[in-house]
């Protein structure tokens, strides 16, 4: 009996960890497209724009051949700033 009150108790603290661990990521998720500036992510490589400095994820910065290197951008403004003070 008592050993089956101990599997329980196991069990459910097992089911609130998983539980408690999806909730976390959903809201590491959900917060992820907010935050700017200097976050840098656990193995998500960030590239800095270097118009205005922020921080974007390389997956999603817009990318530039500015002489014989790859620049990265946060937008479509900051490109083309670059471009045109080259
Ligand atoms: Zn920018």
């Amino acid at each position: 009996m008592i050993v089956r009150v101990l599997l329980l108790i196991v069990a459910v603290g097992l089911i609130v960890r998983a539980v408690w661990r999806l909730v976390l990521g959903i809201a590491e998720g959900a917060g992820s497209g907010g935050r700017e500036r200097g976050t840098i992510g656990r193995g998500v490589p960030m590239v800095r724009d270097p118009v205005c400095g922020t921080f974007v994820v390389q997956s999603r910065a817009l990318t530039a051949q500015i002489g014989d290197r790859v620049e990265y951008f946060c937008s479509e403004r900051c490109l083309n700033e670059r471009r045109t003070k080259h």
